[in-house]
């Protein structure tokens, strides 16, 4: 499947895309887990982006795009996608159509997830994350805590909260959500490929893209 998992931060799009991998092999590509992995290894990709991400701003376009032209074209790709993070603006939503039309890449449609701001602030606050950056499993410390207490239970790395997980960095990340990525939701439409799933639970959002995709 080749498929845009659109919302907010906190909206589960990481865990929707880590379910629908397991259905038919595509592979998620999280920009923010490709992002945070630069940061770690201290790339010049990483040391351009730190500074913007621990504020919550958006990384600048033609960054990303320069990532995702040659993350689209890694073999792994061929059997499908789930972009999770990917585009966030208007510009880079315009580059992907030209860059998927020049790769003959077809995509299956762009799921818009809508949780209420309330549950969102709710999961960001509580959410931890793996900090081995090969790993990044997402735990959430009221409802799913790691088995050992600040250790991820696949790896065994510190469990952390992450830098722009702050409440005034989350505040900011939201009002750029609003204002850079929700004008998306209006592009895939007039494009003709917007599913809405509303929804808190990500159980339910796969079973709703399954239905569509008619599986
Ligand atoms: P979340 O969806 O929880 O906000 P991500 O892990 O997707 O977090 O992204 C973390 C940060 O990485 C963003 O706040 C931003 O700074 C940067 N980032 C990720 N994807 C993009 C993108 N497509 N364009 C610009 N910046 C991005
Ligand atoms: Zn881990």
């Amino acid at each position: 499947m080749k498929i845009i998992l659109l919302g907010a931060p906190g909206a589960g799009k990481g865990t929707v895309a880590k379910m629908l991998t397991a259905l038919d092999g595509s592979v998620q590509i999280s920009t923010g887990d490709i992002l945070r992995g630069e940061v770690q290894a201290g790339s010049d990709l990483g040391r351009e982006a730190e500074g913007y991400m621990k504020r919550g701003d958006l990384v600048p376009d033609s960054l990303i795009m320069g990532i995702m032209e040659k993350r689209l074209q890694a073999p792994d790709c061929q059997k499908g996608f789930l972009l999770d993070g990917f585009p966030r603006t208007v510009p880079q939503a315009e580059e992907l159509k030209a860059l998927l039309a020049k790769l003959g890449i077809v995509l299956d449609m762009v799921v818009n997830i809508d949780v209420p701001t309330d549950v969102i602030l709710d999961r960001l606050c509580t959410r931890r994350t793996c900090a081995n950056a090969g790993c990044q499993a997402i735990y959430n410390v009221k409802s799913n805590p790691p088995k050992k207490e600040g250790i991820c239970d696949k790896c065994g790395s510190p469990v952390i909260q992450r830098d722009d997980e702050t409440e005034t960095a989350i505040n900011h990340r939201l009002a750029t959500y609003n204002s850079k990525t929700a004008p998306l939701i209006g592009f895939y439409e007039k494009e003709g490929l917007l599913k809405t799933a509303v929804g808190t639970s990500s159980d339910a959002v796969v079973s709703a893209i399954k239905a569509e995709l008619g599986r």
